[in-house]
Formats: structure tokens, sequence, C-alpha cells
């Protein structure tokens, strides 16, 4: 896991950078949708949610907010560039704060146990950027996927 930060934005920062895009769009930071940024925001550095967990985690904070609403808030949070919607397994998806979009960090995930782990790499950036110039697109994120085992499951096989 990468601790390198340095460039990852302030939570105060990113607040009112969010109203400013979402002001662009004509769209406003609804207190529904400010209280599940805010759930975003005090995730600790490389948690991810899934729709189903920040449902529960609203719950368990006695915010009345719906399943239906938090998918369709999620989406939208995407659609502005606030969060990034993650695709680990086949079953749902998962998202996090969009922190840091100049050096976007990719995931390893154990296929045994479903732990994720976070990394950056400039090269992997570098290829992006050259392969979408060629192709005349401009670049909106970044995410590659490594699937493997992580230690504690290659324990458990047995050889
Ligand atoms: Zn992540
Ligand atoms: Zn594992």
């Amino acid at each position: 896991m990468t601790t390198e930060q340095t460039h990852a934005q302030s939570n105060a920062e990113m607040r009112d950078k969010l109203t400013q895009q979402l002001r662009d769009r004509g769209l406003r930071l609804t207190p529904q949708r400010e209280k599940i940024l805010e759930v975003f925001f005090n995730l600790p550095e490389g948690d991810h949610l899934s729709a189903e967990e920040l449902h529960q985690r609203l719950k368990s904070h006695h915010l009345d907010i719906s399943l239906a609403t938090s998918y369709r808030t999620l989406k939208l949070l995407v659609s502005v560039g606030a969060l990034r919607e993650l695709d680990f397994s086949e079953d749902h998806k998962h998202y996090e704060l969009s922190r840091n979009p100049e050096a976007p960090h990719h995931h390893i995930i154990c296929s045994g146990c479903g732990k994720t782990e976070e990394f950056e790499s400039p090269e992997v950036l570098q290829l992006a950027v050259n392969l979408l110039r060629e192709k005349r697109y401009k670049l909106t994120d970044v995410q590659l996927k490594l699937y493997g085992l992580c230690q504690d499951c290659c324990d458990d096989e047995p050889d």
C-alpha cells in the first residue's frame, strides 16, 4: 500500500472543487449527496465501499437514505469525477474518492480472500497517456487491476 499522498487534495479543497463541479452541471450539493460524500471523506485511505456497504454505514449513522438513492448518488458522483467506480468482482462495484486524478492509483486484488492493495505507477500512467494521445482521446482515468493470491491465502494452500 502506498502512503505517498503529497499531491492529494485535502477534504476542504475537495469539497470546494466538488461543489463547483456539481454547480457547473446545474446540480446542487444536497444534504443527501453531502452525507454520502462525508462517508467517503471519513473512509481510511485505501478503503472502498460498495453501494450496499455505503447504505449500511448510512443506516448505522441513522441516516435515512434508501439503497436506490445511494446507487443513484454514487453514479452521479462518479459522473462528475468525485468518485471512482471500481470493478473488483463480478457481483458488485466498489467506490472511492477520486483524490488524486493526476496520479490515479491501481489495485491488487487477492482472488482468495478479496483483500485489496493500492499502488501507483508512473510507467502505467505514461503508457496510458501515450496510447490515448495516439487515438486522440482525452484521458479521464486509468485503472489497472492485478489479481493474485496474497501471502495468507498462499499459506492456506495445501502443497
Ligand atoms: Zn483504491
Ligand atoms: Zn488472500
